[in-house]
């Protein structure tokens, strides 16, 4: 058995199993093995229906039959119902929102089944237990009684090999159970996969991690590592084997980082001289001092500009800290620069235009924002600009008409771009566009950079000419720290730590059921003075039938009809969600900018930087559906102003644990704290809602370990730096490229 055979080649597949595969994304030998157990159940839990004892686990092998699926009459819920049976007599078993559990198995399926035992001496049940189909005879010899191991499970297993030996048989106590999966089951991977260790395939697999670090960080080899996680005779084995494969994912990414910062450094930047003084000029010319955080990160960015390489910088700073004041003033720093050429070259085009800025927005919403803000501030400063969407084309300032800007066409908008007249240009996607050419794009500005994928930010400054231009990166989600260097290891951070003077605190309130009338009159006060609402409904990302009955989401469309007809009839309810065309999205916005519409329902399209100072008060329906950086992120709508902003949340349950993560925003209204709690609460999956970034569970887990992520990282950066090709590293070489080619295909 090779590694890169194909699966099929040595397990002859059923129909289901085949489908089922394709979808975990196992095609080959290698990728089995690297399909780890999700959890490790002890053996030795086995037990009778006899000894049943309420709240106690347990596993039992014996029959199950006559499975049916029914509603439960008062709450609809789904039901399904059967019996379990072994030697000693028979048990009870029941399933919630489960109606397709009868359709796994044949009745009278010798199965091992686990749960937890419910209900009474008299009468137990198990509820929602998990189970499998065995082969008959599995278990405890004859369904009850000793717990030894059935010899039928292991007998056949070819134990070629050292290490797999001590692995198989009676002394394995820790059985692994691998990620549910509709058509394949548990049993499959473990018994697949130990014919697979059998045939030795799981030692020609080369380890990507050099042996000097495995030794430094006392990390087993790949091949133990691969029997350790399927075949643990401990629990030892398999939290050593978890860390290394932690490790392996970490460094590998780390690896590609430090690949793509290389090739940062190796090209030729942008010359911006006199950086400190143009800036230094333009800070003079606004109303504001800038925040000593604001200082500090136009420093930094200005040092990157008389670097020797072009700048690779993340600005992370929650929202209202003021980067757009940071991105203004580093702009004028580029744009009060012409372009000059370092060496003598016969291909210099003649020309006077100044280097030229781009700065790229997620939505129409937000690019016109900027648009705007923008030309406050270089109103008084001879600067073009521009702003180009996928609906029409705008430049300030204008011939016609003063102190505004006018619409154009997009062909003229090319074409002063491109001979260089306008500098600065700020844009939605449209800005990535092949026929957008820059005369002499010097800075490459990406907001909201994570709602972009990576191929649509390096299309940015992915420009034919010699000269790279610098690239700044900004977010408003607070990220931890193990999490930014995982992601964008590549890049600088400078972080915005600090808020502009003069804001009023916001007050964060859960609301229990019964509170919500008096929520209600709360922002009826706020109304009645003249400020304005937002309320956000979860976004229901797929219709969820088991969910359908009490649980249903409040979704932003029904919530808008009942606010305006039930509760606010006096005043004026807009709607704003994904779906809509963006014309209405833009309407309704600018109905709620000029406060035509004073309560303003949306889904969580409202997250990303919109800036309505007015708006004081916001309502989240469903608040523990939303991780706490993204409930942060939105309450920063609301802290826009000196007016003091409310902010109320409104869960649909409470849960122990979600309540928790709620109180700490009622408390903390530090974002990176805030993403810190919810890493150690929720996992990393979690922070910024549904997204993953191509991390696996282990790696997720590898997050909370700040200590691992530093030390991945310095031995990747060396060995970069050391063998700026890999060649001495081939294996690692291959799996860096896969993780490129994977984030590049997003
Ligand atoms: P964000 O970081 O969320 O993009 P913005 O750049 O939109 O924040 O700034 C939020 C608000 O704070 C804007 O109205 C801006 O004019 C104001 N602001 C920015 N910097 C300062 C400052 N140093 N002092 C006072 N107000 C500021
Ligand atoms: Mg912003």
């Amino acid at each position: 058995m090779s590694p890169e055979d194909p699966i099929a080649k040595h397990f002859r597949l059923a129909h289901a199993q085949a489908a089922a595969l394709r979808k975990l994304g196992l095609a080959t030998i290698r990728e089995l093995l690297y399909h780890f157990p999700a959890r490790y159940e002890a053996q030795g839990s086995e037990s009778s229906t006899r000894e049943l004892v309420a709240g106690t686990k347990v596993t039992l092998y014996g029959t199950l039959s006559k499975l049916k699926a029914k509603k439960l009459w008062k709450s609809r819920r789904a039901i399904t119902e059967g019996w379990f049976e072994d030697a000693t007599g028979r048990v009870k078993c029941m399933w919630f929102n489960q109606p397709y559990i009868a359709s796994y198995v044949s009745d009278g399926s010798f199965v091992r089944l686990a749960g937890t035992v419910g209900g009474s001496e008299k009468s137990p049940y198990i509820a929602n237990p998990e189970f499998e189909v065995v082969p008959p005879g599995s278990g405890p010899a004859g369904g009850g009684g000793t717990c030894r191991r059935p010899a039928g499970l292991f007998e056949k297993i070819p134990t070629h090999g050292s290490g797999l030996r001590q692995n198989v048989g009676a002394k394995n106590s820790v059985i692994p159970v691998y990620p549910e999966s509709r058509g394949i089951t548990s049993l499959w991977f473990y018994h697949a996969i130990r014919r697979v260790c059998g045939s030795g395939a799981h030692k020609n697999i080369e380890d990507p991690i050099p042996e000097n670090i495995r030794k430094k960080y006392h990390l087993p080899d790949l091949a133990t590592a691969l029997l350790y996680i399927h075949t643990p005779e401990k629990k030892g084995h398999a939290e050593a084997a978890r860390k290394r494969f932690a490790f392996e994912e970490i460094f590998i990414m780390q690896t590609v980082r430090a690949q793509e910062r290389a090739l940062n450094d190796s090209q030729t930047p942008f010359r911006i001289s006199d950086g400190g003084a143009h800036a230094e000029k333009f800070l003079e010319s606004i109303s504001f001092p800038p925040t000593r955080a604001q200082s500090r990160a136009i420093a930094d960015i200005l040092k990157d500009f008389s670097g020797a390489h072009p700048m690779a910088r993340l600005l992370e700073g929650d929202v209202g800290s003021g980067k757009t004041l940071v991105a203004a003033a580093v702009s004028y720093a580029v744009i009060s620069n012409r372009r000059t050429f370092p060496r003598e070259s016969a291909t210099v085009p003649h020309s006077s235009a100044s280097l030229q800025v781009a700065y790229m927005a997620p939505t129409e919403i937000l690019a016109t924002q900027h648009f705007q803000s923008f030309i406050e501030y270089f109103r008084h400063l001879p600067i073009n600009i521009a702003l180009i969407t996928g609906s029409g084309c705008w430049k300030f300032p204008s011939k016609v008409a003063r102190g505004k800007p006018t619409a154009i066409s997009r062909t003229q908008l090319l074409k002063w771009v491109e001979n260089g007249e306008i500098a600065m240009v700020v844009g939605t996607h449209a800005l990535i566009q092949k026929s957008v050419k820059f005369q002499n794009l010097a800075l490459a500005i990406v907001d909201e950079q994570h709602r972009f994928g990576v191929n649509q930010r390096k299309a940015l400054i992915r420009r034919t000419d010699a000269v790279v231009p610098h690239f700044l990166s900004m977010t408003a989600t607070p990220i931890p720290r193990t999490l930014a260097l995982t992601l964008y290891g590549d890049l600088d951070i400078s972080v915005l730590d600090e808020l502009p003077p003069g804001r009023a605190k916001v007050t964060t309130k859960i609301i229990k059921k019964e509170q919500r009338s008096e929520a209600y009159e709360s922002v009826r006060r706020e109304l009645a003075v003249g400020r304005q609402a937002f309320v956000v409904c979860p976004r229901i990302e797929e219709p969820d039938p088991e969910k359908m009955n009490a649980l249903q989401a409040r979704s932003a469309k029904a919530e808008a009809k009942h606010l305006q007809k039930d509760v606010f009839p006096e005043f004026k309810v807009g709607l704003l969600h994904g779906t809509m065309a963006q014309k209405e999205k833009d309407n309704c916005m600018q109905d709620f900018v000029s406060g035509k519409i004073q309560i303003l329902v949306a889904t969580s399209v409202v997250e990303v930087g919109i800036n309505v100072p007015n708006a004081t008060v916001m309502m989240v329906e469903g608040a523990e559906r939303f991780g706490l950086a993204q409930l942060h992120q939105l309450r920063g709508r609301i802290m826009r102003s000196s007016h003091p902003p409310h902010c109320f949340l409104l869960p649909e349950t409470f849960g122990q644990v979600s309540s928790k993560r709620l109180k700490a925003l009622e408390k903390n209204d530090d974002g990176f704290k805030l993403a810190e709690a919810d890493l150690e609460t929720r996992g990393a999956g979690d922070l910024l809602g549904r997204r993953q970034w191509g991390i696996s569970d282990i790696g997720m887990e590898a997050l909370k370990n700040p200590r691992l992520i530093q030390a991945a990282r310095e031995e990747a950066f060396a060995l970069v730096r050391e063998d700026p090709a890999l060649e001495k590293h081939q294996e690692l070489a291959a799996r860096a490229a896969m993780v490129s080619r994977a984030l590049h295909s997003e």
